[in-house]
């Protein structure tokens, strides 16, 4: 039934759209906008320059509610300001694909879309949209919830690189979060931004060797869900998988990089807390986790240790070694394991680096400039090499 409603919405809304001033994105009027959830119910009311097409579903495990579009641009509204009656970490919003973008709400209870609609001004080709959310049972939640299928609004998959077939061996530069999932955020330094940045400084000086083959998991500032990541670097023949991040805590004198590889659990509560962060991204992302339970990921857990484990760990030991030689400021633990999702491809090694802590002043400002990347850079670089050299040393290095 409601499914039937927004689809009659969303196909009334291209030809109205197509009427109206198509010309240029639809941008968010924060001044305009509302989300409201009190009383046991939730209202949303979004400003828009001009009419979008969109749509409205549920999620469960967690509960949460999705509005899609193609697309809004949320300029500098923040969640603070559109948001009462919850924490402003319940709200997200931001690019998913280009040319989609997604508003993310946390429910606090098994609340129904009652009713939504997008009314347009026809004096200025405004739009408004409204979205009333009444309470409903667990049970009618967890049966409305999902992703409704519907051709136009299919999570396209980003461009996958040609798999390599000179011998160079193939490296998945993985910039972390991005589009709605911004990642860590200290004083105007942006996580998922400066790691997008990071990685393609990384491919450059990767190509330049000779030896390898850079492709990287996302060239923009759009959203991957973590498992699409894998998908896309296993698509581009990957032997070695690379995802870079920073990290941001609570006490500013942390400092220092930290290479992570797969592991059961975390050995410290810092390094737990660091793997809850990052295992959330699909969540904060509205990607539909239901289904996805804990057995599945540790039988994926296992192969990947059994797999590719050995040869992950050698990778993180000769990246720390020569980060460390590069001159890189390196953390006390700089090697440590933990239970990360982007970590379970069981087909190829893989590690996670966290390139310092935004969260240390002085440390913030030295990975923001091209500068103060380069012991990064070249660390990631020979310690590659001199990793690749001793696995082909081993025997059957993992070219198919
Ligand atoms: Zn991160």
């Amino acid at each position: 039934m409601l499914r039937a409603i927004w689809l009659a919405l969303v196909f009334a809304l291209c030809s109205a759209g197509a009427q109206a001033q198509m010309a240029g994105l639809a941008r968010l009027d924060a001044g305009q906008s509302r989300i409201v959830v009190e009383g046991g119910g939730a209202a949303l009311d979004l400003g828009l320059s001009q009419v979008v097409p969109w749509r409205v579903f549920t999620l469960d495990e967690p509960r949460r509610l999705v509005l899609d579009f193609r697309a809004v641009d949320f300029g500098q509204a923040r969640a603070a300001d559109l948001l009462q009656g919850l924490p402003e970490a319940a709200l997200r919003f931001g690019a998913m694909r280009p040319g989609w973008s997604r508003l993310v709400l946390d429910l606090p209870a098994p609340l129904r879309v009652a009713s939504a609609e997008m009314r347009v001004d026809a004096g200025n080709g405004a739009a408004r949209l409204q979205v009333r959310l009444a309470p409903t049972d667990a049970e009618s939640f967890m049966h409305d919830a999902g992703i409704p299928q519907a051709t136009g609004w299919d999570m396209i998959p980003a461009a996958v690189p040609k798999p390599n077939e000179d011998g160079r061996l193939v490296v998945a530069i993985d910039a972390g979060h991005g589009g709605i999932d911004p990642g860590a955020q200290r004083d105007g330094v942006v996580e998922a931004r400066l790691m997008l940045t990071l990685a393609h400084e990384l491919a450059d000086a990767l190509q330049r060797t000779g030896d390898f083959q850079p492709v990287l998991t996302r060239s923009e500032d759009v959203f991957v869900p973590l498992s699409e990541r894998m998908t896309l670097a296993r698509a581009a023949g990957a032997d070695v998988f690379i995802s870079l991040h920073v990290d941001a805590v609570d006490q500013p004198q942390v400092r220092g990089a930290v290479v992570y590889t797969q592991g059961a659990e975390a050995a410290d509560r810092a390094t737990a807390l660091m793997a809850e962060r990052h295992n959330r991204g699909d969540l904060l992302g509205g990607v539909d986790l239901a289904g996805q339970d804990d057995t599945v990921a540790g039988v994926l857990m296992d192969l990947a240790r059994r797999e590719t484990g050995p040869a992950s760990e050698r990778l993180a030991t000769a990246l720390v070694t020569h980060l460390r030689g590069a001159g890189a400021a390196m953390n006390d633990h700089p090697h440590r394991r933990a239970p990360l999702w982007v970590l379970n491809a069981a087909d190829f090694p893989s590690v996670l680096i966290e390139a310092g802590f935004i969260s240390n002043p002085a440390e913030r400002t030295r990975l923001d400039t091209v500068i103060g990347r380069q012991a990064i850079i070249l660390g990631i670089v020979s310690g590659l090499q001199d990793w690749a050299q001793s696995e082909s040393a081993l025997g059957p290095l993992q070219r198919r």
